[in-house]
């Protein structure tokens, strides 16, 4: 064979568990190695199955960025075996070890113990092997460059050239204007695409303008702050929470959050925010413009990290007002519960919710407008106010996406559409048909050859 076959072990009809495996120049390349999120019970049984493919014949891995459902099996196809090279920009790196580590350790609560312990993550450390943008990577007669994807620090699309044919990931795509990060790359220096695996999350939807929400925002967090309540915000430690601590930022420039403490409790995110911090070649032009004149976008006066959970707990002897972000984002562990348990009876406090609810989470039972809630076996009244901003959003909506594809090099592509539930999948697959593209949601385990 002389071109390039993929086949999608995840992510094929729902969101998480990318894992896609390409074969071509004699080579096996794994893009991704996910795992699977949000099922529950099952889905963590199948996160211990045995791979569909043989780990030690995989030559190497590519990853397009550091979240869990993109890089959390990685540890474990480790362990079954693989030991070659894993490609990824050097951010993506960083935070796919942070993620591991939180995942072997949270994993270990589960029924049949830890999905890969602390040596399994030290081996996988090993393996990464940093690749920056645009920089070109040769396998043999295979070539492999990562373009910004602009979803979350580092994240990539991924292009594979082989023999005049080419492949390009999309990896999970961003939403122009996101603070600190580039708007997703739109400069091809290809001329032609044989074929484009394209995420589709939002595939069917479109997102309130992020102009709005960060007003929204703003308005929510002042008048809570006037009216001297506990301002709690559940918050997601990559990507989600630092773009917080921008709008905070933003905020105490203006002079507009005068003496109030900004707390930053969660040792994740914490651990992030430094990799965000450090990784400044990944950053847009309006944030490096603010770093000329002086201003750190992730650092201000009043932002305090809380790092041992002792000094979690001195919040609640604090008064209020005060902000506090903190996980985890929708409520289902972290420090964010004790938070909770101490403020949300309070009618002074507002909770704002910045990120998609889960079903059958406690923030999703909270926007829902529940008047009880347990936590840590306590029953709490909620008087507090709850706050619901959708227009967060780390990915690209129906239109954003299509915009993204209109970009690309060439006429009429091949798209096969993933990471998207099947609405979402099917829905921007009609859409790319009527931009004269031959286009299809793939199945799980299905193979295309090019
Ligand atoms: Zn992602």
């Amino acid at each position: 064979m002389s071109g390039i076959s993929i086949q999608f072990f995840g992510a094929a009809l729902r969101v998480t568990g990318s894992c896609s495996l390409v074969q071509c120049a004699g080579k096996q390349i794994l893009v991704d190695c996910g795992l699977l999120q949000g099922g529950g019970e099952e889905d963590r049984e199948l996160n211990r199955e045995d791979f569909p493919f043989e780990p030690s014949a995989i030559d190497a891995v590519v990853l397009t960025h550091g979240h869990l459902d993109h890089s959390g099996r990685l540890p474990r196809l480790v362990e079954a075996g693989f030991d070659g090279p894993v490609f990824a920009h050097p951010a993506t790196g960083e935070l796919a070890v942070i993620v591991w580590r939180d995942s072997a350790r949270l994993s270990a609560k589960y029924d049949g113990g830890p999905l890969y312990d602390e040596t399994a993550v030290e081996r996988t450390t090993e393996l990464l092997r940093p690749l920056r943008y645009r920089q070109a990577l040769h396998l043999g007669d295979l070539q492999i460059r990562l373009f910004d994807a602009g979803h979350i620090l580092g994240s990539s699309s991924v292009l594979l050239e082989t023999n005049g044919k080419r492949l390009l990931f999309s990896g999970d795509l961003g939403t122009p204007n996101t603070p600190i990060l580039r708007d997703p790359n739109t400069d091809w220096d290809v001329d032609r695409l044989d074929a484009v695996v394209i995420e589709s999350t939002y595939g069917n939807r479109l997102h309130k303008s992020r102009a709005e929400t960060v007003e929204e925002f703003k308005e929510i967090v002042l008048r809570s702050v006037a009216h001297k309540g506990m301002v709690l915000i559940p918050s997601f430690a990559i990507g989600r929470t630092q773009e917080m601590l921008f709008h905070f930022n933003d905020m105490a420039q203006a002079d507009q959050l005068p003496r109030v403490p900004v707390l930053l409790d969660s040792p994740m995110a914490e651990k992030v925010t430094e990799v965000y911090r450090s990784h400044r070649e990944c950053y847009d032009d309006e944030t490096w413009e603010k770093i000329k004149h002086g201003d750190l976008p992730m650092r201000f006066d009043g932002l305090r990290e809380l790092v041992t959970s002792a000094e979690s707990k001195t919040v609640k002897q604090m008064a209020p007002p005060a902000v506090v972000i903190a996980g985890s984002g929708m409520c289902t562990g972290g420090r964010i519960l004790h938070h909770l348990k101490d403020f949300a009876g309070r009618d002074s406090t507002t909770v704002v919710f910045v990120g998609w609810q889960g079903h059958g989470t406690l923030g999703r039972a909270m926007i829902d407008g529940a008047e009880r809630i347990r936590i840590h076996g306590q029953d709490v009244d909620v008087h507090a106010r709850i706050e619901t901003l959708g227009g967060f959003s780390a990915h690209a909506d129906r239109d954003t996406l299509i915009a993204w594809t209109r970009a690309l090099p060439g006429g009429e592509k091949h798209f096969l559409v993933n990471h998207g539930e099947e609405e979402a999948a099917r829905g921007l697959a009609a859409e790319l048909r009527k931009e004269g593209h031959k286009a299809q949601a793939v199945e799980p385990e299905q193979l295309f050859e090019f």
